[in-house]
């Protein structure tokens, strides 16, 4: 049968458990707390094959809360609670998931010995008040402390049958108590299997100027899902895949991987770990070469770059952060009359800088970086506008320039990837 008009035989997409998150505190509606925890019980629970439909935070407010998890549970098959299990009245999370669900409170009596001896052995005695994070929801099984809030989990009397996971808002007391008890529950909903995340790492190119190449690759018929998240220095093509282990999920997707590498030519530095720094350390630590660095506008943040990959020293000679005129000339031996003529935010500037530091060091290469970072405009030059340039050992340099847009923290970031990204070129180019 040949296909027909409406294109190749598609599976359907297998439906994956849906999860929400329900993060419980004032502070942070006020904004005084970043939401820490949801970002890391999406991450966990999409490693688990779970799809995570909804962050939603709430203040301590019992009716709020209540209303907020009555419509979460209609809503997905897993609601995980994080926060709020405190022994001060501001602390709702039992009371809250007794009202929605309509249950009593119970007293676990061997919950409250468990407090009171973690109180015991830091030599202090279990304040009254605590024998209240001891009551938990009828029906709901406990979820013993690592600190001193226990948790709890139960299944919601619905034809959905949703699971209700309430841990304590304690980030490290919030994770130990995910993995202790949620994992298992996830195994359950899931059937077992993994779903994980591929990262293409690009540089050099718009985030749009990549979706248009990316989009009409990825069908997601096959469950797949993609998405884009730009960072200050690089353009990240993330691809969500599921399988019933790690391999067979890395392996679905290696094809996919490799076409859209080979549609984005030289832009992909590399895939998953392979950031751009560590990509570029590689290849230099392959040749046994080294590098060293003068950074006018990024101020040591290119060294800083790759100073933070393991093993960054055999390749890393050193750099100099030569941000005034007077640090030009008198640190890096830059004339006078070059800055003077030129300005420090010049092709030519840039140039010398090269050359200066890879002398002073006696690398096989150096990058020199000027620019106007912002947010205002610097020697009659626009913000962004930004020079490059690379010099080899045998006295060869290449010098880029252009305007960078964003703001100051993305301009930096930007120069600093535009400068190791010509590195990378050149060396993979070798
Ligand atoms: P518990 O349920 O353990 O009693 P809680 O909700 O009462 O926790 P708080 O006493 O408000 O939590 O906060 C305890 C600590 O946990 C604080 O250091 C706070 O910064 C941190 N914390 C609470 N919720 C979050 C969150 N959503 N993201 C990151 N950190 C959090």
């Amino acid at each position: 049968m040949s296909e027909g008009a409406e294109g190749p035989w598609r599976t359907a997409r297998p439906q994956r458990p849906r999860a929400a998150v329900l993060s419980v505190g004032s502070e942070l509606l006020l904004g005084d707390l970043t939401d820490t925890n949801a970002t890391w019980l999406s991450r966990r629970l999409t490693e688990h094959g779970v799809e995570v439909v909804h962050h939603l935070a709430v203040g301590d407010d019992l009716e709020r809360f209540a209303g907020a998890l009555s419509w979460l549970s209609a809503q997905v098959e897993l609601v995980v609670i994080g926060g709020g299990l405190g022994p001060t009245s501001d602390d709702l999370t039992r009371e809250a998931v007794a009202a929605a669900l309509d249950r009593a409170l119970d007293h676990h009596p061997e919950l409250e010995e468990d407090i009171a001896r973690r109180f015991a052995a830091m030599g202090r005695r279990m304040p009254a008040q605590n024998a209240k994070q001891a009551r938990i929801p009828r029906g709901a099984v406990p979820i013993p402390p690592v600190g001193t809030a226990p948790g709890f989990h139960l299944t919601v009397d619905s034809p959905r049958g949703t699971r209700i996971a309430a841990l304590p808002g304690v980030p490290w007391e919030l994770h130990a108590l995910f993995d202790a008890a949620v994992v298992p529950l996830l195994a359950e909903l899931t059937g077992g299997g993994v779903t994980l995340t591929r990262v293409l790492h690009v540089v050099g190119r718009g985030e749009s100027d990549v979706a248009e190449v990316v989009e009409p690759l990825v069908d997601g018929a096959d469950g797949t899902v993609l998405s884009f998240l730009a960072k200050g220095h690089e353009i990240q093509v993330r691809l969500t895949v599921s399988g019933p282990d790690r391999a067979a999920a890395l392996g679905a997707s290696e094809p996919l991987v490799a076409e859209l590498r080979r549609a984005l030519e030289g832009a992909v530095v590399g895939v998953d770990d392979e950031d751009l720094e560590t990509v570029v350390l590689g290849l230099l630590r392959d040749r046994g070469h080294t590098l060293a660095t003068a950074e006018s506008a990024t101020a040591g943040d290119i060294a800083a770059r790759l100073g933070r990959v393991p093993g960054a020293s055999a390749a890393l000679a050193g750099g100099v952060v030569a941000y005034s005129a007077r640090a030009k000339s008198e640190v890096l031996g830059l004339p006078a009359s070059l800055l003077e003529e030129q300005g420090t935010v010049s092709e030519a500037t840039t140039v010398a800088m090269a050359r200066a530091v890879q002398q002073r060091f006696g690398s096989d290469h150096a990058l020199a970086v000027t620019g106007v970072a912002g947010p205002t405009d610097a020697e009659g030059l626009p913000v962004g506008t930004c020079f490059w340039a690379l010099a080899h050992a045998d006295g060869e340099v290449e010098v880029h320039g252009r305007r960078i847009p964003g703001d100051r923290r993305q301009v930096i970031a930007r120069l600093g990837s535009a400068a190791l990204d010509l590195l990378r070129l050149r060396l993979a180019g070798t």
